[in-house]
């Protein structure tokens, strides 16, 4: 399994820093776990891209800072099969008809949904979880202000963003190797619908956690030293800088 971050940010691009979007290769297929601002990475990593005939894009929730760069897609995909995976409408007013109605509304956007790849197909996902090719991709509903899904891909990675800490998501996941957590700041500062390293750092601690740890979904108003003096070095724990490569 091998992770390559094309945006760490949350919320907008600040500190030379994109907004969520991750690439994962495993099995023999391309997987973009959110589609933030990070899309716009691609060209850094084209080597990649030519090796996949299909692209498989997963949103966690439809927030824009992981959604917008769904619109740069036709820029890299015109010869291949793009299948997305979207929250259901069940849990949303209108899931990802909804979506596509505002992103790609029509006095706004000469593009569309379907116009973005060769072949374009949508799935939407519940709570059940789903497969792309072999890989089994368990779902958990998050409390944020809209739900957000954590994902676990074949119980060894752990995409967790947009949440308060959930002891309970963190228990079920505690032995994937490596955890991609957002991390908010230092202490809470966000009322609860985000994560903060102390409240983190105490429940992973408290289940017995030994994997490693990825902070992402950074906080722009933080600088890269922020980030540094929060994780006191520790070697179990990495803040994600886009173009990073983690092999898991
Ligand atoms: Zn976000
Ligand atoms: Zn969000």
């Amino acid at each position: 399994m091998k992770l390559t971050v094309l945006g760490s940010n949350g919320w907008f691009p600040a500190n030379g820093q994109l907004t969520a979007s991750y690439m994962l290769e495993y099995n023999g297929s391309l997987i973009i776990i959110d589609a933030g601002t990070g899309i716009a990475n691609f060209y850094l990593h084209k080597d990649i891209l030519e090796k996949y005939d299909t692209v498989h894009v997963i949103l966690s929730h439809y927030h824009f800072d992981h959604s917008v760069g769904i619109v740069y897609l036709n820029r890299w995909m015109t010869d291949k099969q793009l299948c997305f995976y979207f929250p259901a409408g069940k849990y949303y007013h209108s899931g990802a008809i909804g979506f596509e109605n505002v992103i790609f509304a029509k006095d706004y956007n000469s593009g569309s949904l379907k116009g973005l790849a060769k072949r374009v197909s949508v799935f939407e996902y519940d709570e059940n979880g789903f497969t792309i090719n072999r890989i089994k991709i368990k779902t958990f509903a998050l409390k944020h202000s809209n739900t957000s899904f954590a994902l676990n891909f074949d119980g060894k990675f752990l995409y967790c963003t947009d949440t308060s800490v959930d002891e309970n998501v963190l228990k079920e996941n505690i032995n994937c190797a490596l955890i991609a957590h957002e991390c908010w700041g230092k202490t809470d500062i966000s009322g609860g619908r985000h994560t903060d390293f102390e409240s983190l750092a105490l429940v992973l601690n408290k289940i017995g956690y030994a994997g490693k740890l990825l902070l992402i979904h950074k906080n722009p108003d933080l600088s890269a030293n922020d980030y540094k003096e929060m994780t006191q070095n520790r070697q179990d724990i990495a803040v994600a800088m886009d173009n990073d490569v983690i092999e898991i």
